[in-house]
């Protein structure tokens, strides 16, 4: 299994699935810079898979059916009405083969209340719920759903690979030394994004592991980010919503 990056819009990542010459595609935001690669290696695109509903990931799916046909379009089955096109609604859990390779699916709320994970071998792909070095602003869901939701992504395994919607890893990086200052990994972590970025390399994918070293959204449970909440009177309680809320109030307003 080999996936491919696809830079799209101002900051997306759309992502091409490839296994011999099928080829699916994630969150295609929009369809000519996949369309550039399937043509180019002569693959034969098969399914799309949507993680979420918001234009900047579907953008592209109507101009994909329409120059390849019938393709097997997947999406979470409370997505069906908001994403019109779906063929293959999901159940929270179900598994599904994708480019002949085994893939499951599993439900995401907080970044919006229908927001699925696909898992693809060891493969990720989170859409807009985790992001290098944090995680998706909360536009449907509660703290408690968002936790949750991280919770079961962080559960997956630390080998696995990590594929996000967004390229915004510099600025949560900034962000996570604010507010997990003694933490070494998350500057080690940060020079090499910058070496990645100065190329116009994505620092996608990541791996659960850098994740869970590095994204303060992820160690909600770590002493000195809750001890910097508390020096900075963000906090109501140490409870794990309540450190995950106060730390995505922090970074709404960082920049
Ligand atoms: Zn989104």
């Amino acid at each position: 299994m080999e996936v491919v990056v696809v830079p799209c819009l101002y900051d997306n990542y759309t992502y091409l699935i490839i296994n011999g010459k099928q080829a699916a595609v994630v969150d295609p935001s929009e369809a000519w810079p996949v369309m550039n690669i399937i043509d180019d290696r002569g693959l034969e695109l098969s399914a799309v898979l949507c993680t979420h509903h918001h234009h900047d990931h579907i953008g592209g799916l109507a101009d994909l059916l329409d120059e390849y046909g019938s393709l097997d379009v997947y999406g979470f089955f409370q997505d069906r009405t908001r994403i019109p096109l779906i063929t293959k609604p999901l159940q929270d859990n179900e598994s599904f083969s994708v480019c002949d390779l085994e893939a499951t699916v599993m439900h995401t709320p907080g970044h919006t209340s229908t927001h699925v994970v696909f898992c693809v071998e060891d493969h990720l792909f989170v859409g807009d719920t985790l992001f290098g070095a944090g995680c998706g602003r909360l536009f449907e869901g509660t703290a408690e759903q968002m936790v949750h939701s991280l919770d079961r992504i962080s559960a997956c395994g630390s080998q696995c690979s990590v594929f996000f919607g967004h390229e915004y890893t510099e600025l949560n990086l900034r962000f996570a030394a604010q507010v997990d200052p003694t933490n070494p990994a998350i500057g080690r972590r940060a020079a090499r994004v910058a070496d990645m970025r100065r190329e116009d390399r994505p620092s996608a994918p990541s791996t659960l592991k850098e994740e869970l070293e590095t994204n303060p959204f992820l160690r909600i449970e770590d002493g000195a980010i809750i001890d910097q909440l508390k020096r900075e009177e963000r906090l109501e309680s140490s409870g794990r919503v309540a450190v995950f809320a106060a730390l995505r109030e922090q970074r709404n307003n960082f920049s």
